[in-house]
């Protein structure tokens, strides 16, 4: 008997199981790099956790990383530390506070 079931009716359901498929992904990715911050060991919001690249990247493990296999995202794993977001911003911008407030204040 032929399957007729549409997209249409799947819709809900496959999306679902597409999300459900990348927070797992995420899950174990996070778990494999320790499960807390490697700069200041925070580890109360899984969704404050982020990937930082120490090497050159292929790709960017949040974005698109996890509509690829396991093995491909483990891969690029090796090339990350696992950062909270605001050990992740201080280490990719590096703007100190006082300058920061001195620039808004010039500005105004
Ligand atoms: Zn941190």
């Amino acid at each position: 008997m032929k399957d007729q079931r549409t997209y249409a009716d799947r819709r809900e359901y496959l999306i679902q199981a597409v999300a459900n498929r990348r927070k797992t992904l995420r899950l174990k990715a996070i778990e494999l790099k320790g499960g807390k911050c490697q700069r200041c060991g925070y580890d109360c919001c899984m969704e404050a956790l982020e990937f930082h690249h120490t090497a050159n990247k292929n790709f960017g493990i949040s974005a698109k990383g996890y509509t690829r296999s396991w093995n491909t995202v483990k891969k690029e794993l090796d090339l990350c530390i696992l950062l909270c977001a605001n050990c992740h911003r201080e280490i990719e911008h590096r703007t100190p506070i006082n300058l920061r407030k001195a620039t808004k204040h010039a500005i105004i």
